[in-house]
């Protein structure tokens, strides 16, 4: 595996490689399961795995994580390069953001409901941080994961405004034998947090129950997973949304392959988000 840290590094170790496919996961790091999930159908589906380690900080707001972010560059170097991967790009904040720094990417309406209410800006950064992964690395096929769905929704609205010429590939959620949906951010949480997380898995598993059922009406599966983690004093509601996913507005009736169920939370000072898709996000 070819570790590079300089945009010049990456295109020279690209060049080395010729004209292979590219497959390519960006990650901020702190590899776990999930991630991994996604390294290994992009070394499935493409002849030249590539994946980028980078927290980026334009899409975190001033008073979130960017700093206590949890970071392990040695052992997620090494947990790469068992699984095969070519070319790891770990860029820093010179190489991404060199100064004047002034081009952005807005993608408007879908950025600002769910988690961008509460997060101004996160999906600017993230849409921005992406389409420049994408000039520098210009792969056939990109590996995104269904835990942050909003973010794939984003990037897929990016990728066909700006016919880029890569294709997205959305993979299910990995989860822990307790049901909690792996997260980098997991660490923070306390035995007794970690705990009470369980409720927002539980919650949209209610959700799922109940359509199962027959269960139709968006409004009373959003009331049901919003009781069902109102009930457990430890969490905080966000939001709990059951929207479309062409425009993430709720309609009357949730409709198959076309709805996003969607919940975030504040354990302590965690922020956790999990949701339930009846769809694909792939593109
Ligand atoms: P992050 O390092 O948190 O930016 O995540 C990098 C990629 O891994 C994103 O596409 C995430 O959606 C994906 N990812 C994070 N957690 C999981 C999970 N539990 N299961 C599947 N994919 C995940």
């Amino acid at each position: 595996m070819k570790a590079c840290r300089t945009i010049a590094s990456l295109r020279r170790a690209l060049a080395a490689a010729g004209d292979r496919p590219v497959g390519f996961v960006p990650t901020m790091g702190f590899l776990h399961e999930g991630h991994l999930s996604l390294v290994r159908a992009c070394r499935k589906e493409n002849e030249l795995a590539v994946v980028s380690i980078y927290v980026n900080p334009a899409q975190f707001g001033p008073a979130e994580d960017l700093q206590r972010y949890p970071r392990d560059p040695e052992h997620d170097s090494a947990l790469l390069k068992k699984e095969g991967v070519d070319i790891l790009f770990m860029p820093g904040d010179t190489e991404m953001y060199a100064p004047p720094f002034r081009t952005w990417v807005d993608v408007r309406e879908l950025d600002s409901k769910l988690c961008g209410r509460s997060r101004p800006g996160h999906f600017r950064g993230v849409a921005t941080v992406v389409l420049k992964l994408f000039n520098l690395v210009q792969p056939q096929r990109a590996y995104f994961g269904q835990k942050d769905a909003q973010q794939a929704l984003v990037l897929r609205q990016m990728v066909r405004d700006l016919g880029l010429p890569v294709r997205l590939r959305v993979l299910p959620i990995v989860r822990d034998a307790d049901g909690l949906a792996l997260s980098s951010r997991n660490v923070y949480l306390s035995s007794a947090e970690r705990r009470a997380a369980l409720a927002l898995p539980r919650s949209l598993e209610l959700a799922k129950a109940m359509i199962r059922e027959g269960e139709a009406r968006s409004r009373a599966l959003r009331k049901a997973v919003e009781a069902a983690i109102a009930a457990e004093p430890l969490l905080a509601l966000d939001y709990v949304a059951v929207v479309r996913l062409q425009d993430l507005e709720e309609a009357p009736r949730i409709e198959a392959g076309n709805t996003l169920i969607a919940a975030a939370v504040r354990v302590g000072k965690t922020r956790l988000i999990d949701n339930l898709l009846l769809g694909d996000l792939s593109c």
